[in-house]
């Protein structure tokens, strides 16, 4: 059988898949590349990641490109190379909103009906008494609540979405909070194999030691990115650096822990604190 370029390429389109991130930011790229809308900051943060230690664990970077009148980052499909891969994106931290997003949300305090709502939806005992006669919360209110359902604040890391080989996708992880619940994703996610999970502990392992050295980890505020965890049926299983949409330069001198509790005004993102809680709770499936 004569296998046309083409079709191999068309195959692997195909099997791309978006955990996250708004439908629409993202397009099919040349061979092997996917374009993401386009953001001068993550721009900046792929340019210093040249050359740093932790290149190679982040999708290789092809420059801005022009579609349609709209400019967009291209990237490396991290998928290209699998066969009917499974997917998990775990979005990394103790909180997903920058420090000046929080200031921002404060200078206006108008008070929101519509995310009082939202609020109500999710657990109709989360409004204060006074909350619930003014109908409404504030949007800092609000940003810090949203993070305390996840596993965000407990565990420094939650799950965003997952793709199974079948093709299936699911996102509905935003209560998904308890170490046990965690756990049973994970094992969900590697249908029971544990050296899937092994091999996954070996990569995240190195990771790990790369952070610890990495100039531009020391220098960056690392707010909303994220593990993308990747497997298939020849057992080959990756994980990878992504989104850099919210990571921010510090000023020049300061650096980060990334392992101590986050105070308002110290930036910390607890990166490191949640990476670890990841590691002790595989660390814990692979023994079973
Ligand atoms: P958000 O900020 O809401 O998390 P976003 O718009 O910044 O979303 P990303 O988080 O960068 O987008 O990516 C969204 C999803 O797209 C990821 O969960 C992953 O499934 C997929 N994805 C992103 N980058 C790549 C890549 N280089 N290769 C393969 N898949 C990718
Ligand atoms: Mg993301
Ligand atoms: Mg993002």
């Amino acid at each position: 059988i004569v296998h046309w370029p083409f079709v191999a390429s068309q195959r692997k389109r195909l099997s791309w898949v978006q955990l996250a991130g708004h439908k629409g930011s993202f397009k099919a790229g040349d061979e092997g590349t996917i374009l993401k809308k386009f953001s001068e900051n993550e721009k900046l943060c792929f340019e210093r990641l040249r050359g740093d230690m932790l290149q190679p664990f982040v999708p290789g970077y092809h420059g801005v490109v022009e579609r349609d009148g709209e400019h967009f980052l291209q990237l490396t499909d991290l998928l290209g190379d699998f066969d009917g891969p499974s997917v998990m994106d775990c979005k990394m931290g103790v909180r997903t909103y920058l420090e000046e997003e929080l200031v921002r949300a404060r200078e206006r305090p108008k008070l929101r009906k519509d995310m009082y709502e939202k609020m109500l939806e999710v657990d109709s005992e989360a409004p204060t008494p006074e909350e619930h006669r003014q109908q409404a919360v504030t949007k800092p209110r609000y940003m810090q609540w949203r993070e305390t359902l996840s596993s965000t604040h407990t565990l420094g890391f939650r799950i965003e979405g997952v793709k199974r080989p079948d093709g299936t996708c699911s996102t509905d992880f935003k209560k998904t909070r308890l170490k046990e619940e965690v756990i049973q994703v994970f094992k969900d996610f590697v249908a029971g194999n544990t050296s899937i999970i092994k091999k996954y502990l070996i990569k995240l392992e190195e990771i790990r030691r790369v952070l610890g050295a990495s100039e531009f980890f020391k220098k960056h505020e690392v707010i909303g990115s994220s593990l993308l965890f990747i497997h298939d049926h020849t057992e080959r299983a990756e994980v990878w650096l992504i989104d850099f949409g919210k990571t921010t330069a510090l000023p020049e001198g300061q650096m980060l822990d990334h392992q101590v509790p986050w105070q308002e005004g110290n930036r910390e993102d607890g990166y490191l604190w949640g990476l670890d809680n990841l590691l002790k709770l595989l660390h814990s499936v692979a023994k079973e």
